[in-house]
């Protein structure tokens, strides 16, 4: 455990700097009872019985100070006098005396209140009984690292939020960077301190400033603090703390920060977790970043997106889009099909990838542009090539607004002279639930005349199985990710087995998304499938690499 040392110069400045922020604000020795007098120099004396204050005759049961200088962690604890409660947080410190030794003493930050005025308040455990509060404690507070648990971070964030409804607050998140890597590198207990040391860095900060820290789970961190208290210096101190204290030759430990300013209070406390985390993912990767904020984030993001939304259209006119062909395989590596997938070339030459723009394009119903001239290039491509070779590309759920889509596909392969069955289209899940009314008929004319419709990234959506009975599609891709979690439990295997089998009893053909390895590949054989796509067989290929691998060998 590492608790803090003071100077009594410091400590003296530490109880100053509290005393509009607590009623009361002291140092005490709980083995005596007593509060402690210091003067600058090193020098202190034992003054009154600490428990007198709420005009107690004996110590206290369950001393929140005593327990906080044996654990060396952050203790709370309610007393009560009259009608007042006296909500007490006890921290732990090493007090530098004279003489250079250190004496073990507590801080002792004191709140007094009415008891009517607790109610519903975020002290709310000041209206228990001594032994409830102990109880309530262990309930409310991790025991390793002496913060907030998770759901009680929550529920006290939302009282704070409505007790102070006209003040403004932050919401900080904090991660540490390839924590998993630390616990296998040094085990558990060496983990754990890190842990530990993170808290008593981030409780500093919010008992300093009236805030709250809660640990969410592993190590994830959460601090609610009134937006006029909130500064980056000591977050960064804490990170930097944390970096020089347990960083080794073999691993550097980097503390990342992610920062909501709550503009809105009436979204649920975990999601103003999850935009301080998606702003602290931004920065996830870099070992120099400490702090990003959710609304830089936001800021950047709508830069991007202005970006590729203002370039889009003359990007499109200038050649500057192209098809990667990803090839669909059998057991043995032979191509059956292939997939068109949209790349941007950037100026210098370098390739976009399409989940860098394909969200931005359908959020503001350019997509379809896209998509019509992916098609094209397919069907084009189609008719070139002297090959019973099939194509499939993708149909966005936006392009059932936007355009004909029947007329669009249909008249491309009359103009081009494909037969409609060599033309494989891709709708997901999500399109096909969204608007049923929309994309079924759709859908029932493209098949009626020869077109086959695969259901891509079977499995992400919500009512897999009830999409079976009510679409008669032709082709189930099953998503990567299905893949992803049956190498490790049997269950994901058998759900996997069930649907193989289920869509072969339908009559629909099986390609599996994501093939990466032999293993992968041969469990997916025994349970019976027979077309596969993943980078075991090819990544997406530009064109000329995709015939030059395939054609010529045909
Ligand atoms: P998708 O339709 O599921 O396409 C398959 C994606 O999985 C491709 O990513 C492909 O590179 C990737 N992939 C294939 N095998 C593996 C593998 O073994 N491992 C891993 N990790 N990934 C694999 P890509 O090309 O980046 O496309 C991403 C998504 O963008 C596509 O997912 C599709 O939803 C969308 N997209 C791409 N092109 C178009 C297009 O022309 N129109 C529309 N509407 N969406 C498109
Ligand atoms: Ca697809
Ligand atoms: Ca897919």
């Amino acid at each position: 455990m590492n608790t803090t040392e003071y100077t009594t110069k410091e400590m003296k400045d530490f109880l100053a700097n509290m005393k509009g922020k607590y009623d009361l604000a002291r140092v005490v020795d709980p083995t005596e009872c007593r509060i402690l007098t210091m003067n600058d120099n090193g020098q202190f004396s034992l003054g009154e019985r600490c428990y007198g204050i709420w005009q107690s005759g004996q110590r206290c049961v369950n001393c929140s100070s005593a327990i906080a200088c044996k654990t060396g962690c952050h203790r709370e604890k309610n007393e009560r006098f009259q009608d007042q409660i006296y909500h007490i947080e006890s921290k732990p410190v090493k007090l530098i005396l004279a003489d250079g030794e250190t004496y073990d003493v507590a801080i002792e930050l004191v709140s007094i209140r009415k008891e009517e005025e607790v109610t519903g308040h975020v002290n709310e455990r000041a209206l228990e009984d001594i032994s409830d509060s102990a109880i309530r404690y262990l309930a409310d507070y991790d025991t390793l690292t002496s913060t907030l648990k998770e759901e009680s971070f929550y529920e006290k964030t939302r009282a704070m939020l409505n007790h102070e409804a006209d003040e403004e607050w932050m919401m900080i998140t904090a991660d540490i960077l390839q924590f998993r890597l630390f616990n296998n590198l040094f085990g558990v207990e060496k983990g754990n301190a890190v842990l530990v040391g993170l808290a008593d860095q981030l409780r500093e900060i919010t008992i300093k400033n009236l805030g709250i820290c809660g640990r969410l789970r592993g190590d994830k961190f959460a601090l609610l603090l009134r937006k006029k208290d909130f500064h980056e210096e000591p977050l960064i101190k804490a990170a930097h703390f944390m970096n020089t204290h347990f960083s080794s030759g073999v691993y550097t430990l980097c503390v990342h920060f992610g920062v909501y300013e709550i503009t809105d209070k009436a979204i649920p406390v975990p999601l103003m977790c999850d935009r301080a985390n998606m702003a602290l993912r931004t920065i996830h990767s870099n070992l120099n970043a400490t702090i990003a904020h959710f609304e830089d984030m936001i800021i950047r993001q709508g830069l991007i997106e202005q970006e590729i939304l203002s370039s889009f259209e003359k990007s499109l006119e200038d050649g500057r889009f192209v098809i990667y062909l990803q090839s669909i395989n059998n057991p043995n590596g032979k191509p059956l099909s292939a997939e068109a997938l949209a790349r941007w070339i950037n100026e210098d030459g370098s390739v976009i990838p399409p989940d860098s723009f394909i969200p931005t394009l359908e959020k503001a119903s350019f997509i379809h542009k896209l998509d019509k001239f992916v098609w094209e290039q397919a069907v084009r491509k189609l008719a070139s090539w002297d090959n019973d070779l099939t194509l499939s590309v993708n149909i966005s759920p936006k392009d059932f607004y936007c355009l004909d889509v029947y007329d669009v596909i249909s008249s491309l392969c009359r103009q081009y002279n494909v037969p409609c069955e060599r033309l494989r289209l891709e709708i997901t899940e999500s399109a096909m639930i969204e608007n049923p009314s929309k994309v079924y008929p759709v859908i029932e004319k493209l098949q009626n005349a020869g077109f086959l419709i695969e259901i891509d990234d079977f499995g992400t959506g919500q009512s897999s199985l009830g999409l079976l009975k009510d679409l008669k599609a032709d082709v189930l891709k099953i998503d990567r990710a299905f893949l992803r979690e049956t190498e490790n439990t049997r269950r994901s295997q058998i759900i996997l087995q069930s649907v193989i089998s289920m869509a072969k009893d339908l009559g629909m053909q099986i390609i599996v998304e994501g093939v990466e390895t032999s293993k992968q590949l041969n469990s997916l054989i025994s349970m019976g499938c027979e077309c596969f796509q993943g980078f075991y067989f090819s990544r997406p290929l530009p064109i000329p690499e995709f015939e030059e691998k395939y054609l010529a060998v045909r």
